[in-house]
């Protein structure tokens, strides 16, 4: 190893040898020879996906010992905290995103991208399968393979329509760059539409009804942001059509924004009733067709048809179907999203891992592990323990699951200790018992969010975890901090959360900071600027989004219809 890393010492040994003459010489040098030929091929490491997890990963890798290759059908990563702002011109849609390439010229070490997507993955052979996404006139698409040594999977999610018929073919998303661009360009249309003559004040008021479907943060700031639009800009621009004008946003839960503080929650639907947003709760949408959009209300039992000039669909998110693929080939048929372990390792298969919105950190698992320790220990299956087996059970599933020992030592599992605190030497305990409180944990490791922070600081911990990969292995005695105890090498994958906002219009924004602290209003909007201007990806975006607000404050939206 020390002479593959160093080659000039290799080759000082290789001259030395075969000065020394003979038949040794040869030997040796060959010998070297193909251990250096081993050692020098790097690893290859295929990154499916160019969205938060994907470039976080890349971002924050450093060893330069791998072959990076990244496949996406995406040239660039998009700031989708920022999308929704897209959508009325607030920023343009080329400030918030930056190109791939840009990112991997700054790598010290080679980075090949392909602009394609992966629509198989062949565990077996160890390649992916993949086709060029151009949809332009350059010759058609391309089919390749790509081999790799490892795989991470950082693909994301897709809109999840439910199976609501007609939701495809007729309503917007709010996904990608392109969706954004795409409803900026109708709501135009609908307010240029709904000026022509003839047009009668029924199909006027139709046109210019915008329906937001789901109360979730992406839908509620839409509705947010459009509602500004409107009041601010094309209000002026259109001052006929004003009056016509409505906003309503259907949301089949009780309450929209369910994840947030209920003083946030109470705080946005107070504020909507005021802006005169037309909102729904108890409204599920059953049916969207060219020109209304019919809901099953649960307070009443009927059916109702809303006439609509232009619909945005936001529900949350389901799996892509090359992802889904994969599942039924390992094996997790039966799951929403690929299952990991706590290392980010796609479960039963050790070189792939999974990050971002298309996977989950199998929490069952832990516990049906947990279940087969103690069952191992309990040789004379009577359902009991005595304590001192009992407490080397403990050390083991710590070992194996360190967030279980974080839980024990911050005395987090109030009724474990209280079970533990009266029992000694002899006495024996009740395993179920034990087993129940430590499902606590369970409940205390709810499955984490589908945000652009969990999927970033995932990225960012698996770079980690390849840069220390080779160290660990020539020296596993060594003093790395990022080392486990026991047979891990590393530790397990630790979200931090920071927080979360859900802008509300009007230059207000609520936030729900760690520690269930709870901000709203004008000064949390600016906080709101501050944080996610530090949180772009380059100063050249960060420049263009500062001077993009700046020309809105002064000159107003562009409401051009290009
Ligand atoms: P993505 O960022 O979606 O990236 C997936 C990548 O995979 C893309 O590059 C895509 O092109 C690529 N890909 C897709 N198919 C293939 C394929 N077949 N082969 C190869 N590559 C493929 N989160 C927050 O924390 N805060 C927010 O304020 C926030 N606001 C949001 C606003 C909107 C409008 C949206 C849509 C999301 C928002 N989110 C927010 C959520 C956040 O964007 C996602 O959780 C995050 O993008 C997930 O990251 P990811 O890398 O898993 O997936």
């Amino acid at each position: 190893n020390a002479y593959s890393s160093n080659p000039r010492l290799y080759k000082l040994l290789v001259i030395t040898t075969v000065s020394g003459g003979g038949l040794l010489a040869i030997s040796n040098s060959s010998a070297f020879a193909d251990a250096s030929q081993v050692d020098v091929k790097k690893k290859k490491v295929v990154v499916l996906g160019t969205g938060w997890a994907g470039t976080s990963f890349l971002k924050n890798l450093k060893d330069p010992s791998y072959e990076i290759e990244v496949v996406s059908p995406r040239n660039y990563f998009a700031f989708t905290p920022l999308l929704p702002s897209v959508t009325n011109g607030t920023v343009e849609a080329r400030s918030i995103v930056e190109p791939i390439r840009n990112i991997v010229r700054k790598k010290k070490f080679d980075v090949q991208f392909k602009e394609a997507e992966c629509y198989k993955i062949d565990t077996v052979n160890k390649k992916v399968h993949c086709k060029s996404t151009q949809d332009n006139n350059l010759g058609g698409t391309e089919e390749f393979t790509v081999d790799y040594d490892y795989l991470v999977i950082a693909m994301g999610a897709r809109v999840n329509t439910f199976n609501t018929p007609g939701v495809v073919e007729h309503a917007h998303f709010l996904k990608e760059i392109e969706d954004a661009q795409r409803i900026r360009r109708s709501v135009i249309d609908c307010f240029e539409r709904a000026s022509l003559p003839n047009i009668t004040e029924e199909e006027r008021k139709r046109i210019l009804h915008f329906v937001v479907v789901g109360g979730g943060p992406t839908g509620v700031e839409f509705a947010a942001e459009l509602h500004d639009y409107v009041i601010e800009d094309l209000a002026k621009l259109y001052p006929a059509l004003e009056e016509h004008v409505k906003i309503t946003l259907l949301e089949a839960g009780d309450h929209i924004l369910n994840m947030f503080d209920k003083r946030i929650t109470v705080f946005a639907e107070e504020k909507f009733q005021r802006d005169g947003i037309n909102l729904k709760v108890g409204s599920m949408v059953t049916k969207v067709s060219e020109k209304e959009i019919c809901t099953k209300e649960r307070a009443t039992g009927q059916t109702v048809s809303i006439p609509y000039g232009m619909v945005v669909w936001s529900t949350g998110i389901g799996t892509r179907p090359v992802v889904m693929d994969f599942m039924k080939q390992i094996g997790q048929t039966n799951r929403r999203v690929l299952a990991t372990d706590e290392w980010l390792r796609v479960e039963g298969c050790d070189d792939i891992y999974a990050l971002g919105d298309c996977a989950t950190i199998n929490q069952r698992r832990v516990m049906e592990d947990i279940s087969a320790i103690f069952n191992k220990a309990d040789k004379k299956n009577t359902g009991r323990l005595k304590v001192d087996d009992f407490k080397e059970v403990i050390n083991d599933i710590c070992e194996r699951y360190p967030q279980v020992a974080i839980h024990l030592k911050k005395k987090q599992l109030k009724n474990f200790n209280n079970l533990l605190k009266n029992s000694q030497g002899d006495d024996e305990l009740d395993i179920e018992k034990f087993k129940l409180a430590l499902s606590e944990v369970d409940s205390q490791m709810k499955n984490l969010p589908a945000t652009a922070q969990v999927a970033a600081q995932q990225g960012e911990y698996l770079a980690e975890c390849f840069d220390k990969m080779d160290a660990c292995e020539k020296n596993p005695e060594g003093p790395l901090r990022f080392r486990a105890t026991g047979r891990h090498r590393f530790h397990p994958f630790r979200y931090q959360h920071f927080g979360q906002f859900a802008p509300l219009g009007g230059e207000q924004t609520a936030a729900q900071l760690p520690g269930d602290w709870v901000s709203i209003g004008h000064s949390t909007q600016w906080l709101w600027y501050s944080v996610y201007v530090s949180k772009l990806v380059s100063w050249r975006t960060r420049m263009l989004v500062i001077s993009d607000w700046g020309r809105r404050f002064v000159f107003g939206r562009d409401s051009s219809r290009i």
